[in-house]
């Protein structure tokens, strides 16, 4: 599967998915990142790890286009992504979750996951209440996509309870599930394990997998959670300070003796 995912360019090497260029940001005085660089290959989930205050949320709303970096640039595909509106970013393939989960909290599991599905089609919520003709067309085929998801992440049996009283983990799949709506070539995920006891991080893990597995999505992961990053992820990359630390593999990253430093001289 994972051979499927992968692209070579035309002199037989991997060209990237997303590619972090020299990204340095500055709030004030403090430099949040400081010309940070690295690739994601496409069918990879990447682990970005670090210390308090090492960089990985600003990084992080750099790729959700919620902060421009003072310098570098961000590419998908080969193409700048920093062009982009915050709103058009699912648009162009790139998809998030949020650290405290962010539904419309009146709404039902299945409005809510279907308002992921917006970003692919061209429809939005005012012609779809008013039903144009055009849209309807195009509903059965959404109501078939939002059938799927819900099928996949287990969540038929609440499709219709309004989100706001259903268990966190719960909300937090179907946050996942509104994210996967839009069909992202790039899921970022932010803190996904915040909040889960173990079992349920481990159905987290697992369910991480399985999505890059069977819907070939990239999955780029910040996580504190030292055992979820390193048990899934292909690729590791540390920031300590604004900076790029060490990358590669899980367990060369977690041997990286710069690594073990900035942890073991932290609070995590
Ligand atoms: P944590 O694991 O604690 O969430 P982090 O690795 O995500 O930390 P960031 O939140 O990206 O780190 O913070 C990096 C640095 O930038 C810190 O020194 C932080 O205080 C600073 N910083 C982050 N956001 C802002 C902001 N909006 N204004 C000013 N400084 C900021």
């Amino acid at each position: 599967m994972m051979q499927a995912l992968v692209q070579q360019d035309s002199a037989g090497s991997v060209a990237p998915l997303l590619t972090v260029r020299d990204v340095s940001v500055v709030f004030g005085g403090i430099i949040a990142l400081n010309g940070v660089s690295f690739d994601m290959q496409k069918g990879h989930i990447l682990g970005l790890i670090g210390p308090n205050g090492a960089g990985k949320t600003t990084l992080f709303n750099c790729l959700s286009r919620l902060y421009q970096p003072s310098k570098g640039d961000i590419l998908l595909e080969g193409e700048t992504i920093l062009k982009r509106p915050p709103h058009k970013i699912s648009e162009i393939g790139i998809g998030r979750t949020f650290q405290n989960v962010a539904l419309f909290p009146n709404l039902s599991v299945r409005d809510n996951v279907r308002i992921g599905t917006h970003a692919r089609t061209n429809s939005d919520i005012i012609s779809d209440s008013l039903k144009l003709p055009w849209v309807r067309k195009g509903e059965a085929e959404i109501n078939r996509r939002v059938d799927e998801i819900l099928t996949y992440l287990d969540l038929h049996d609440v499709a219709n309870t309004v989100t706001a009283g259903l268990p966190f983990g719960t909300q937090k799949r179907v946050e996942l599930a509104r994210a996967l709506a839009a069909e992202p070539k790039i899921l970022l995920l932010d803190e996904p394990a915040g909040g889960l006891n173990h079992e349920e991080v481990y159905i987290l893990g697992d369910l991480i997998r399985r999505i890059r597995d069977d819907r070939g999505v990239t999955v780029l992961l910040v996580e504190h959670h030292m055992g979820l990053v390193m048990s899934i992820a292909d690729h590791v990359v540390a920031l300590n300070f604004g900076k790029k630390l060490a990358e590669g593999t899980p367990h060369q990253v977690q041997n990286d003796p710069d690594v073990i430093k900035a942890y073991l001289g932290s609070k995590d």
